[in-house]
């Protein structure tokens, strides 16, 4: 190994230039724009090595268009002969860079060892690691068993669909494919990442009826109903949740617990109004609910728990009508701790930071609900360079060397996984 890691500490001025392309092809989703660019630069690099590259587009995805084609990577590099498939995904898109900088978001500025832009920590900065640390084994001439992929996929911000989705609905994801997944989100250099919790995203309406506003005895008052069902979430459900604790070692500690987000609100008047209200009850009220959950938890569980809350509304309040409609859900993943891509990285983190790492859980959803849900591929863990924290923050950045470092154990792991030992 020590050769290897010789090899990438060598390639560290080819690591931060890769990071700083990337950077610097601004794949803002939404919409999606330069996906085609950002795909053909890994593509084409990793075909110069020996790659075998396709490219392949979401076709009907959501937001799929000619002008924001959701265009997937997939590059695979055989082995001497075969055995297991060890991939790295990263999605290549990124979330728009917001307000608040203090650098240019695609300038990818280099100071005191850190590199800054939008994507840096989330994560091309993973993606650049990934492919050091296989050019760096094929440089090196080690052989080999199997075969190595490396991904780009888009869309992972708004869920993937035309991205790992897409790819795990066409076998990318499914034995005898792949047999082990990386994926480099930021999660800190020295921790692996085993799962995430579940999530339930829902729209909830009330109803009630027009009428002029001078005489709402006449009308019934959609808003205040939406008040009735809050007020039965603050006495009922969020004592409930608080109470609950997974057994998943989910960051940080706060995210232990069964969560609610009430993620908007909107009664009445139209969005954006600023002029003068015409008088009116009005009849519709809608939330959305983003609710996480643990893995202790069955996901109609989760939802009859809330459906059960607007039941007894109905019964309790009179004139009270409801809809919920669901908008997304993913149930909670969790990677076995004895998994070999588990053992493998946690072995490599060891030799490089001198103790064993924390395998954590995510509180949010990433492309790993894709991989065991569509690819039934149930060994795979996200590890990567960037502190999680900076994600999707100003002036996000990516220390290089938690690129080099986790280039190091994502080479070491590879060789451990692909040697058939
Ligand atoms: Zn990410």
């Amino acid at each position: 190994m020590q050769k290897l890691f010789e090899r990438i500490d060598g390639l560290e001025d080819a690591a931060v230039s890769l990071t700083q392309d990337l950077i610097r092809i601004p794949t803002v989703n939404p919409p999606g724009d330069a996906y085609v660019p950002c795909a053909e630069l890994i593509g084409e690099r990793l075909r110069a090595s020996g790659f075998d590259v396709l490219y392949e587009r979401g076709e009907g995805t959501p937001g799929d268009s000619d002008r924001h084609p959701r265009t997937n990577i997939v590059a695979r590099r055989e082995g001497r002969r075969p055995g297991p498939c060890l991939h790295f995904n990263g999605h290549i898109d990124v979330v728009e860079p917001g307000e608040g900088w203090t650098r240019d978001p695609y300038g990818a500025e280099i100071d005191d060892g850190k590199i800054y832009g939008r994507g840096s920590c989330d994560m091309k900065g993973g993606i650049a690691a990934s492919i050091i640390a296989a050019e760096a084994i094929l440089q090196e001439g080690l052989p080999f068993d199997g075969a190595i992929e490396i991904s780009g996929t888009v869309d992972e911000e708004t869920g993937g669909y035309g991205g790992v989705a897409y790819l795990a609905g066409k076998g990318f994801f499914s034995k005898p494919r792949v047999d082990h997944v990386i994926i480099p989100e930021p999660l800190n250099v020295d921790r692996v990442c085993v799962g995430h919790r579940g999530v339930w995203w829902a729209e909830v309406c009330t109803h009630g009826h027009i009428a002029h506003g001078s005489m709402p005895f006449l009308g019934d008052c959609a808003v205040r109903h939406m008040g009735a069902f809050l007020e039965k979430l603050e006495s009922d459900l969020y004592p409930a949740l608080a109470d609950r604790q997974t057994a998943m070692p989910v960051v940080p500690e706060g995210a232990k617990q069964s969560t609610l987000n009430i993620a908007s609100i909107h009664g009445g008047l139209p969005d954006n109004f600023n002029g003068l209200p015409s008088s009116l009850v009005p009849d519709l009220c809608k939330v959305i609910l983003d609710r996480r959950f643990l893995i202790e938890e069955p996901l109609d569980q989760v939802k009859a728990e809330i459906i059960g809350l607007l039941e007894r509304l109905e019964k309790e309040r009179p004139g009270f009508r409801f809809d919920v409609r669901d908008i997304m859900e993913f149930e909670p993943t969790l990677t076995d701790l004895d998994a070999p891509v588990v053992k493998a990285v946690s072995e490599q983190i060891e030799a490089q930071f001198g103790h064993k790492p924390d395998a954590i859980c995510s509180p949010g959803t990433y492309d790993q609900k894709h991989i065991f849900r569509i690819g039934q591929l149930k060994d795979c863990i996200a590890y990567g360079p960037g502190i999680l924290d900076l994600a999707h923050q100003p002036d996000e950045y990516i220390e290089i060397d938690a690129i080099m470092t986790s280039a190091k154990v994502m080479a070491g792991a590879a060789l451990t996984l692909l040697s058939g030992r």
